[in-house]
């Protein structure tokens, strides 16, 4: 049986990051990913720079991607009216295919055993957690983290509250060609049900990600009839698809899109990224806090091991402690403007009061976002 210090269970952001970062500093690292690299995933694919500083310290230079510089802002009602902003920390469009494929190569460079398998019960008995696949391959570690994700086999095993309610919203994504769309901007366009984020990547391009509520969803027979029937009542978005050319032979969709509240730690697990809690996506913040969060816990689980001053029910308590004084104000604003959003009424008034005071808008992003990780 093997044996690791650390046993890390997903690889997307927040796994391959906390796999980086403990593997650097010595520890044996073993992660489990059920998708072979690289895989395209639902994803707005604009990251915030406020991470940037803390990928450089890991040896992560995203720049080697040539992702999109973005500092600037478009944002439009189901009617079409738009107001911009500046972008004050910005952020870059970068695809998830080169993204986590990056992440998977700088993970192997410093050393992870990485495991492309499903993982398909963690247990946890006398201070030692067995990871076992399905597979069943069987895997000991002093520590686990859960970076599954958003939604996975696991949270069923373990019983999450979350999964047995049932959620209202879907994702859809594609990639488009539309050389005119300006590199430096994301766009935020509302239709009924909904949102749809535009932002161009490292190829030059655009990804087109929407969340959709499946009220809004269920009369439709594919993804092709929604956009035309629902997303093209946007005036914008009419002009966008009318003119882009598909690159995807399909769109990518996932179904059951949950924002319910989650435990931080599970079972002894600390819980990283979207297994700890997913941000409504139109903050455009989830990716910057799946890597934020895998700081959080690495920093605490060195403190376990080296030099040894946290015993395990102090690393849970301090994981929680700093979780929530990161991101849980940024997940309730998130909440907050998703309602307003998705209210015609709202969206159309709150968006006069913009216009009125347009100093509200920097403000209302900054809330939806941290300082920059150093
Ligand atoms: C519609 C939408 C748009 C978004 N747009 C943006 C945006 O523009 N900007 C932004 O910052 N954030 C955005 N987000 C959020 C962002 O995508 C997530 O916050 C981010 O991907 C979280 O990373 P993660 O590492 O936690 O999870 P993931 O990247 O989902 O990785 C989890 C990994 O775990 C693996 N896995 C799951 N179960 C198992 C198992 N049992 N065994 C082995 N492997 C397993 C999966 O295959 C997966 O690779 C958006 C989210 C949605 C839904």
């Amino acid at each position: 049986m093997k044996k690791a210090d650390i046993g890390i269970v997903g690889g997307g952001l927040a796994g391959l990051t906390a796999a980086i970062h403990l593997a650097s500093c010595g520890l044996k690292v073993l992660l489990f990913e059920k998708e072979k690299y690289p895989h395209h995933k639902v994803c707005g694919e604009y990251l915030s720079c406020e991470i940037l500083p803390y990928l450089e310290s890991l040896n992560i230079s995203l720049g080697s991607l040539n992702p999109k510089p973005i500092d600037h802002l478009l944002y439009s009602t189901p009617s079409g009216k738009t107001i911009k902003a500046d972008l004050k920390l910005g952020g870059i469009g970068i695809s998830r295919y080169a993204l986590d494929n990056y992440l998977y190569e700088k993970a192997k460079e410093q050393n992870v055993d990485i495991i492309q398998q499903t993982v398909a019960t963690i247990t946890f008995k006398d201070e030692v957690f067995k990871i076992n696949t399905s597979n069943n391959q069987i895997v000991s570690a002093n520590i686990v983290l859960g970076a599954f994700g958003k939604r996975s086999n696991l949270d069923k095993k373990l019983n999450r509250g979350f999964i047995g309610k049932k959620s209202g919203w879907l994702a859809v994504k594609a990639h488009y060609k539309l050389d005119d769309y300006p590199n430096n901007m994301v766009s935020l366009h509302n239709f009924e049900g909904g949102y749809c984020g535009l932002s161009k990547t490292e190829t030059g391009a655009v990804n087109v990600c929407y969340l959709a509520s499946y009220a809004s969803f269920k009369d439709h027979k594919s993804t092709n009839s929604f956009k035309e029937e629902v997303l093209c009542k946007n005036p914008q978005l009419k002009t966008f698809f009318d003119e882009a050319i598909p690159l995807f032979e399909t769109d990518l969709s996932i179904a059951q899109v949950s924002f319910e509240k989650k435990s931080l730690v599970e079972d002894h697990i600390l819980m990283l990224g979207d297994a700890a809690g997913l941000i409504h996506p139109l903050c455009g913040n989830g990716m910057a806090m799946a890597f934020h969060s895998a700081k959080l816990a690495s920093e605490s689980i060195l403190k376990y091991y080296n030099p040894n001053t946290l015993n395990r029910t102090d690393i849970e308590k301090e994981y929680i402690k700093k979780w929530n004084h990161q991101f849980k104000s940024r997940m309730k604003v998130g909440s907050v403007l998703q309602k307003i959003l998705l209210s015609p009424y709202l969206a159309e008034a709150s968006q006069n009061i913009i216009k009125t005071f347009p100093s509200l808008l920097p403000i209302i992003i900054t809330k939806t976002h941290g300082e920059p990780v150093i």
